[in-house]
């Protein structure tokens, strides 16, 4: 490590995830006399709200996740390095990350910590085995799998039960994702995959949109939902609310409903878009500070988004928990721009204490339903259908990064949306199996450890 003085070199500035808070602070030092160093544990700048369109094969994964290096290559002050954040330790300044074997400590003067949020089961993490969630680039191709390998298993079965239950698809969580997700899997059994099987009209799919509340798209509330759920019925979607699920296993999963009634759903593609948890660096810095975090793991920040007694730390987007912002990518850029605002200002000599307390402007929230249908709220104004889906598309087209990724999106979108093509239709049985492969030699590399240490320990006692 250096040993240059505090005064003589650059202030150190220290960014984790390469998200919308990542990437939006991360571009607003760029002219400022800093040293940007940002850590993500992927090598790409995710848009979130088009993952399903990934799933659903309209989209291609470079449409939406363009590699943050490329992203930032003019950009010179800022260092892009790869690795998973294992520890911030407070007191020492530093971030500890890990890429393979190989650990990295990186110092700072000021940490943007931005590493988002992940899927939340409620306290029932083994159901992400059979009801993966979509969070990542990973997820949405495993999805993408997942339903079309459906379609193919159904057209080899002689069986008309596991047909049936082939062809049952659900989504759990009636949110924005849900419903979008819902919408896309009706449209491509309905349109895209009409007339493409020989022994299964994909038409005959059923997709299933549960929710333990009693609305579709509960944060809009009243005409929105309503709209929405009209929308979606139009399309085929079965929509089942006050439904809690408890229990999902390979072939389906069991729903508690209002009166306490259970009921088994046949289903072999099951998605899980019905809660999120704060990553859980969130609780490794309350554990070292006087903040705290929320039930949902986020932790409670400052009016400036510092963490409590430590005006250099700024915690943004989906990890900080302040005035119930909602976790929306706004929320996260426009926080990334404010810490580095802050952090300008300090090198301009600004005390914390001085800086002004975070706004946040919203500009409104939108969902789509399926072509040529979304719902969006922007204050008071409400609007549905068409000219909410114009709006949906003009939006999400602007805050694309990169003029190639927003050329192919049009492309992509005109084929899909005019016509009935979706141009993303491959999938490979390692993207379904992959992930819980993965992670079931992490577990036996565990138990491996475990078992090895234990005749140590008993000999040591
Ligand atoms: C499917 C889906 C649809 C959505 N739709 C919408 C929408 O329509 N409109 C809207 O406004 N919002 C939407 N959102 C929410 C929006 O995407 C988030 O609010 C936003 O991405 C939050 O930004 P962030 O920077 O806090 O986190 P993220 O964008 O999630 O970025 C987190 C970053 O941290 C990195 N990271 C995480 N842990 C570590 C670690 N330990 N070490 C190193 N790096 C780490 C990740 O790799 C990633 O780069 C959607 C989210 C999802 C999942």
């Amino acid at each position: 490590m250096s040993n240059q003085s505090a005064e003589s070199r650059r202030h150190r500035v220290v960014v984790i995830g390469s998200g919308f808070g990542g990437l939006f602070g991360t571009q607003a030092l760029e002219k400022a006399d800093v040293e940007i160093t940002m850590i993500a544990r992927t090598t790409h700048h995710l848009f979130q709200p088009l993952l399903y369109q990934v799933a659903t094969g309209i989209l291609s994964v470079g449409d939406i996740a363009p590699a943050t290096r490329l992203v930032l290559r003019k950009q010179k002050n800022t260092q892009v390095l790869l690795g998973d954040v294992q520890k911030i330790d407070l007191e020492a300044k530093t971030v500890t990350s890990q890429f393979l074997e190989r650990i990295t400590v990186t110092p700072y003067d000021s940490l943007i910590v931005a590493a988002g949020a992940g899927q939340s089961y409620f306290g029932n993490d083994h159901f992400s085995e059979f009801a993966p969630g979509m969070k990542t680039v990973d997820d949405a191709l495993e999805l993408r799998g997942r339903i079309l390998g459906a379609f193919e298993q159904a057209e080899l079965s002689d069986d008309p039960e596991e047909r049936a239950r082939l062809l049952t698809f659900v989504v759990v969580g009636a949110g924005p994702t849900g419903v979008e997700l819902a919408g896309q899997i009706a449209e491509l059994s309905h349109r895209t995959l009409s007339g493409a099987f020989r022994n299964i009209d994909p038409r005959d799919a059923r997709v299933i949109l549960l929710d333990g509340a009693n609305d579709v798209l509960p944060v809009y509330g009243g005409k929105l939902s309503r709209k929405a759920a009209e929308q979606l019925e139009k399309l085929g979607t079965d929509i089942q609310l006050g439904a809690m699920v408890v229990d999902v296993d390979v072939d389906g999963l069991v729903v508690k409903d209002k009166d306490g009634t259970e009921r088994r759903i046949e289903s072999q593609c099951k998605v899980w878009s019905a809660g999120v948890q704060a990553s859980p660096l969130g609780k490794q810095i309350a554990n070292q500070s006087e903040a705290e975090v929320d039930r949902a793991g986020r932790l409670m920040v400052n009016p400036d988004l510092s963490v409590p007694g430590h005006p250099d730390v700024f915690v943004i987007g989906d990890m900080m928990s302040l005035d119930n912002l909602p976790g929306l990518a706004q929320v996260a850029m426009q926080g990334g721009k404010y810490a580095a605002k802050q952090i300008k200002a300090g090198l301009q000599g600004q005390k914390p204490e001085d800086r002004p307390p975070f706004r946040y402007f919203d500009k409104g929230s939108m969902a789509t339903i399926s072509r040529f249908s979304a719902v969006a709220k922007v204050g008071k104004l409400e609007i549905s259908g068409f000219v909410g889906w114009v709006a949906w598309l003009v939006v999400h087209l602007m805050y694309l990064v990169g003029f190639r990724s927003r050329l192919s999106t049009i492309l992509s979108w005109t084929v899909t949306f005019l016509g009935r093509g979706r141009a993303q239709m491959a999938s490979t049985e390692q993207w379904v199996f992959a992930r819980n492969a993965m992670e079931q030699l992490e577990r036996h590399e565990r138990e491996r450890e475990t078992s090895a240490s234990e005749p140590q320990r008993k000999a040591a006692g």
